[in-house]
């Protein structure tokens, strides 16, 4: 475990266990008796139960956030350990906010999508930076990846998916459909390179 200030991001395509390797960090540092806060951003408007989960059940409390002023609002000054899941909903200024509170002296541990369903760097808003630009900043970077649910005559593919195809209405989504969809009956699938649909622009 190490205990030394720095930066880590966990990335990867959804279904990739990144919030259960986050929540193993935070349970294991907070069991040294480091004090531990967690945050989770509040996704158009929707407040989740006040933790952060996992898929194999461990879960960690988190407070919700709109954007970065109310990280900074709620942080406590004896924090030496935050973390924050779906980092990529938050906006530009938490990748300078990240790496300031690395060089104050704490351990910051974030997790996030580095793609969006068109299989690019998750954009933070309209800022123009990226996930790419939060990840070049980490001292570790953590990629995970998932299994392909490509569905084939023998069972589904399994092959390591990098990515996740987004379906609107059944339909694999068009291009220019909105990063976040809010309303639409949709859904998203891990993907290898050879199932994933790429665009062709
Ligand atoms: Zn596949």
């Amino acid at each position: 475990m190490n205990v030394r200030p720095h930066l880590e991001v966990i990335y990867g395509t959804m279904f990739a266990d990144k919030s259960t390797s986050l929540v193993k960090r935070l349970l294991a540092l907070q069991n040294l008796g480091i004090r531990t806060q967690a945050f989770k951003p509040e996704i158009d408007g929707r407040y989740g139960p006040n933790q952060i989960t996992s898929h194999n059940g461990l879960s960690f409390p988190a407070t919700d956030i709109k954007d970065t002023s109310d990280l900074l609002r709620y942080i406590g000054e004896s924090t030496k350990v935050v973390g924050i899941d779906e980092v990529q909903f938050l906006n530009g200024s938490i990748i300078d906010l990240c790496d300031k509170f690395a060089n104050e002296g704490r351990i910051v541990i974030v997790a996030g999508l580095d793609r969006d369903f068109r299989g690019e760097y998750f954009p933070f808003g309209k800022s123009g930076l990226t996930m790419a630009d939060l990840i070049v900043k980490a001292d570790i970077q953590t990629h995970r990846t998932a299994r392909c649910l490509f569905e084939t005559p023998n069972g589904f593919c399994g092959g390591v998916a990098s990515r996740v195809q987004r379906f609107i209405d059944g339909e694999v989504a068009p291009y220019d459909s909105p990063t976040i969809a809010v309303g639409k009956e949709e859904s998203y699938t891990p993907r290898c390179r050879q199932h994933f649909q790429f665009y062709e622009l």
